[in-house]
């Protein structure tokens, strides 16, 4: 089959052919349907954050489950299923306590690029080929730990369902999972990509009353106010420090920083009130560090860091997909961009020109 190949960094994906083994014992065949294009990959492809290689890459998808292997007892063929990214054992001490996007075992597999018995089933010429977060879902097929599927309802359309994979739930998981904003509390939103979009309308969820969205692209700061921001700040042409202190004095309840740099991430302490959380989604290049200032750690700042909303993936996805059929969740808003395989170094390049919200690669 045809897949988006990472060989090595600062050159476009190639659209190879690969092999597909059959799943293994507690793995799953999955069709993909949709699969969204995440900034988390065009980090690896400009070489900001380490990736295996040769690499399947593609995070954030959806589709039917096509073939189970032996022992696989949550899904049947003909399941409409989410991709998870990062995987579960089921048995550390993160998975016990309800924690399973810490799960060691599922991203150690994550990031080294196999599935969680530490092979892979991609391959070319005999030679493996690397999964992407165990997920691999640039390709009209992906081999996935069983761990890695969410089920869900079969009046989801997939490629909606794609988005919730990773920048709806990275995003509304952040406000809900790991901030538990508060009803008419103050939130500013740092960095309103397809991430960022999502923390906007999470926080639009909980019902925070003032909700901060700040960018330098003004097209980014017009799709957050669709989104729920009742404010838009471009910090090219203002100081967003000295803006949020006027709109709301002291400092929001809330600040989200989702961008990945050190600077955006000190401005997110640095906007929050005293006893206020500031949370870190954005995904930083390796060895980047933050300073803080060590004098108001008296005033009961909290910084924190979300990985993946800190979802428990089989509780959070399908309420996010009964939200967005019930009208209360916004994903139709999302795509800005539909590619074929082919197309997608397109889409990578429309990203880094901050063009779009989410592109997404379709299979239909
Ligand atoms: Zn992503
Ligand atoms: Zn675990």
């Amino acid at each position: 089959m045809k897949a988006a190949v990472f060989y090595r960094p600062n050159e476009p994906l190639a659209i190879d052919d690969v092999d597909l083994a059959d799943p293994k014992p507690q793995e799953v065949t999955v069709r993909v349907a949709a699969a969204g294009v995440c900034h988390s990959d065009l980090h690896m492809i400009d070489g900001l954050i380490p990736c295996p290689s040769p690499c399947v890459l593609g995070h954030e998808g959806a589709g039917v489950v096509e073939k189970v292997g032996e022992g696989v007892t949550y899904t049947q063929p003909g399941d409409h299923v989410i991709l998870s990214f990062i995987p579960s054992c089921g048995q550390c001490p993160y998975c016990i306590a309800g924690r399973p996007n810490l799960c060691t075992a599922g991203n150690r597999a994550a990031t080294r690029g196999t599935l969680l018995d530490g092979t892979t089933r991609l391959s070319k010429d005999g030679k493996p080929v690397y999964h992407l977060t165990c997920t691999a879902c640039f390709a009209p097929y992906a081999v996935l730990p069983e761990s890695s599927l969410v089920k869900i309802r079969q009046d989801m359309p997939l490629d909606r369902a794609a988005l919730i994979g990773c920048g709806v739930m990275t995003g509304v998981g952040a406000v809900i999972n790991t901030a538990k904003v508060q009803p008419g509390s103050s939130v500013a939103v740092i960095g309103c990509g397809g991430v960022g979009l999502n923390v906007v309308q999470g926080a639009a969820l909980t019902g925070a009353a003032q909700i901060i969205a700040i960018d330098i692209n003004d097209y980014k700061l017009e799709l957050a106010q669709q989104f729920g921001a009742t404010h838009a700040l471009n910090s090219a042409n203002e100081d967003a420090l000295s803006a949020v202190r006027n709109l709301s004095p002291g400092g929001v309840d809330y600040a989200f920083e989702v961008i990945g740099r050190p600077e955006t991430m000190r401005q997110a302490f640095d906007l929050i009130r005293r006893g206020g959380l500031a949370v870190v989604v954005g995904l930083a290049p390796a060895g980047a560090e933050v300073s803080l200032p060590a004098g108001v750690f008296l005033q009961e700042k909290t910084i924190t860091g979300s990985s993946y909303g800190g979802t428990r993936p089989r509780i959070d996805m399908p309420k996010l997909v009964d939200l967005y059929l019930l009208g209360r969740l916004k994903l139709d808003e999302l795509i800005s961009r539909v590619y074929p395989l082919e197309g997608i170094n397109d889409a990578f390049e429309a990203m880094r020109r901050g063009e779009v919200a989410r592109s997404i690669v379709s299979f239909a």
